[in-house]
């Protein structure tokens, strides 16, 4: 196909995931004459973060789809369905299979491809019955496989692979995690929160092998077992939800610069190549708070990006500042949560932290609803500021969490987050002198010799 054939636009985006949406229908906010096109692989569009829930009807498999007519229709953004083989950055052209188009060419592209979820590099992890978690069709294969196994294991005790995990346990299945650590949650959690979210997973049936690796996959046509450390598990179903790595092939193959997490970008979100940007689980950028090179694969982050590089794109100057990383999940009847560095990640970092606890309550106690919180804070002991956080509680994690990340943001220290104001009112909240955030910026204020 000739150049002259090709489609073109002003604006190109390659993928269709939060990052993908947020930058082209942002791009379109801020100029309705642009000529936008994004291009995706998926048949349709998903909530990532809902998919799980379906697993056991909480929602219903459509409910995690999202509308093309909606997202991108109404907003005049032209959608091609295709696979994106190759980008040639010299002639700002592209290569498409699968697609009404096979052409493309473009004034500005944003690559937001991703990351592909990772299957451990043990015998058997391909066999029919085990699964990864990314997309509609691996939901709609696991629910199938579902319907018939009275047992399911899940490789990996992070937030997926609990969310799974307890949607067998829901669904009547008996539920195996199989983690590596010593505890679940433990790369976003120190082992103080980490290990209350263990004893509700077991409290509540999960039967959790700790401090273990699956070591094989047993079955010939299909999985019949995993073999972990000693023991063997009898299962037709396995989940792996062991991280993921960044889809880097396209922009790799094109010639740009490629990190040890991702595609590199500034802080414009721009590519080491002309007028590609790039946004998403597929970028490295640096941690805010250590400054080194770092990802954050959450559609929290791929939305501030996306959003970041439409400004860029269309004449503006917006920056991301940085992985901070906020993330919460519930459990059962608890929510756990953290954002920036938590104590271990920090001493990794070789900063010297001092904590600051409190437990307190989510409303006042006589009240309906109300229920234990534990808030760790964590600050950095040269500049008092706070530098992360870790909370469980049932309810109000996340309003919470998200307070502490814009006190990150602003640098504030055990000092301005002691003299925090807060709205009160016993229905809702704990009483006035048990304020969880005051009461641990206190107790750190006290450790530092400050009060
Ligand atoms: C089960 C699950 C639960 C999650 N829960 C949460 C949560 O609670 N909170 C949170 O913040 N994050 C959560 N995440 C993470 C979140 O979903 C990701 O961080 C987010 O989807 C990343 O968005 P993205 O746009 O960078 O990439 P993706 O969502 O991965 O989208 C990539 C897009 O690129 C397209 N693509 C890739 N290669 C090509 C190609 N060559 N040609 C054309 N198109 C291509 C794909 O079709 C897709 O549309 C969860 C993820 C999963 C899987």
């Amino acid at each position: 196909m000739t150049a002259s054939a090709a489609r073109h636009y002003d604006l190109l985006v390659i993928g269709g995931g939060p990052g993908g949406l947020a930058a082209a229908r942002f791009a379109r906010r801020r100029n309705p004459e642009l000529k936008i096109g994004l291009i995706r692989s998926q048949e349709r569009s998903v909530v990532p973060c809902a998919m799980p829930y379906a697993l056991d009807r909480t929602i219903s498999a459509d409910d995690f789809l999202k509308s093309d007519e909606v997202l991108l229709h109404q907003a005049n953004i032209d959608l091609y369905l295709g696979v994106v083989e190759s980008i040639d950055p010299e002639n700002r052209s592209l290569k498409v299979t699968g697609s009404e188009a096979e052409a493309f060419t473009y004034d500005e592209l944003i690559v937001a491809t991703g990351a592909q979820p990772i299957r451990p590099p043990i015998p058997g992890a391909d066999l029919p019955g085990t699964h990864v978690v990314k997309d509609a069709p691996d939901i709609h294969a696991i629910a199938e496989d579902m319907k018939s196994a009275s047992r399911g294991v899940v490789v990996g005790g992070g937030y997926i692979g609990l969310e799974v995990a307890i949607a067998f346990k829901n669904a009547g299945l008996e539920s195996h995690v199989v983690e590596m650590l010593p505890v679940c949650l433990g790369n976003v959690c120190t082992e103080l929160v980490a290990r209350r979210a263990l004893d509700e997973l077991v409290e509540h049936g999960i039967i959790v092998h700790n401090g273990q690796a699956a070591r094989e996959v047993l079955g010939t046509d299909h999985v019949e077992a995993v073999r972990v450390e000693d023991t063997v598990i009898e299962t037709p179903l396995v989940v792996f939800a062991i991280g993921v790595r960044a889809d880097t092939r396209l922009l790799s193959e094109a010639g740009a610069e490629i990190g040890r997490f991702g595609v590199v970008v500034d802080d414009r979100m721009h590519t080491s190549l002309p007028h590609i940007w790039s946004v998403g689980d597929c970028i490295e950028h640096r941690n805010f708070i250590t400054g080194e090179p770092a990802n954050g694969p959450l559609a929290t982050n791929a939305v501030v990006q996306g959003k970041v590089a439409a400004v860029n794109v269309t004449g503006g100057r917006r920056e991301f500042i940085g992985f901070i990383n906020p993330s919460v999940t519930r459990l059962f009847e608890f929510s756990y949560g953290s954002t920036g560095l938590n104590a271990d990640k920090a001493a990794q970092a070789g900063i010297e932290v001092i904590l600051g606890q409190a437990d307190a309550f989510t409303r006042d106690k006589p009240f309906p609803g109300s229920g234990p919180i534990s808030l760790v804070l964590v600050f950095d002991a040269k500049t008092t500021r706070i530098i992360g956080a870790e909370c469980v509680a049932a309810e109000g994690v996340a309003e919470r969490l998200d307070a502490l990340t814009l006190g990150i943001i602003h640098h504030l220290t055990m000092a301005d987050l002691a003299e925090m104001h807060f709205s009160g009112h016993p229905p809702q909240t704990d009483v006035p002198a048990r304020m969880a955030i005051v009461n641990a910026a206190e107790d750190a204020m006290r450790k530092a010799g400050l009060l």
